[in-house]
């Protein structure tokens, strides 16, 4: 099982005032930011580090400090791009790529129209961040197309994840780490993830 699901009575908190119906645009961007910021805590538990001296007022201890070129952070356009600011806040040095998908009516996979790295992003771990994970089928098709880049290590963060999205990265990507704030029940006929939040870009941006 590569599916890490958050469990903490302050991000629950913060989960039930972002599922609500009632929450302003702007309350709901920052509970997004803070949600975020906590996935991402928990998603760089194994960051690389860099051994160094600090000097205290009392001496002198040995610290570390997160090695923050290790890793970029990919956000998929255009909810993805909201879950940014919590990043920023607890690295602010992180590195973004961008990405945008889109489904092929043919094929049905997803693919990307966009996609915009910084230098030497395949000898990273790329952080997608994607608040919603439904059926999964834009995380896949982001998944594939790092891997055809080369990338070798990848971990998917969302808020809400449903069973169907988890089951298909884990069977498709087994490699892949998962970190989401909370699993729901089931993403309906329409893609929407049930009881969900609605659509995430749209509460974000107030669209
Ligand atoms: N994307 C969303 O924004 N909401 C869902 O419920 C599913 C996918």
């Amino acid at each position: 099982m590569s599916t890490k699901v958050l469990n903490h009575p302050l991000l629950d908190h913060k989960l039930a005032l972002l599922r609500s119906v009632g929450t302003s645009t702007k309350d709901f961007r920052e509970l997004v930011n803070e949600i975020s910021l906590m996935v991402v805590y928990e998603a760089l538990h194994d960051a690389p580090t860099i051994a160094t001296v600090v000097k205290t007022p009392m001496g002198r201890t040995k610290g570390t400090l997160v090695d923050s070129d290790s890793f970029v952070f990919l956000p998929i356009l255009r909810a993805g791009m909201g879950m940014m600011d919590g990043v920023l806040k607890i690295m602010p040095n992180a590195k973004f790529g961008h990405i945008g998908m889109q489904r092929d009516e043919r094929s049905l996979e997803a693919h990307n129209y966009y996609l915009k790295m910084p230098r030497h992003f395949d000898a990273t771990t790329v952080c997608i961040l994607d608040p919603m994970l439904a059926t999964g089928g834009t995380a896949e098709g982001t998944i594939r197309e790092l891997k055809k880049a080369g990338v070798k290590k990848i971990k998917l963060l969302v808020i809400v994840a449903a069973p169907e999205g988890i089951e298909r990265i884990e069977e498709e990507h087994p490699d892949v780490e998962i970190f989401a704030a909370t699993i729901d029940e089931y993403v309906n006929s329409s893609g929407y993830i049930v009881p969900g939040l609605g659509d995430a870009g749209d509460r974000i941006y107030g669209t």
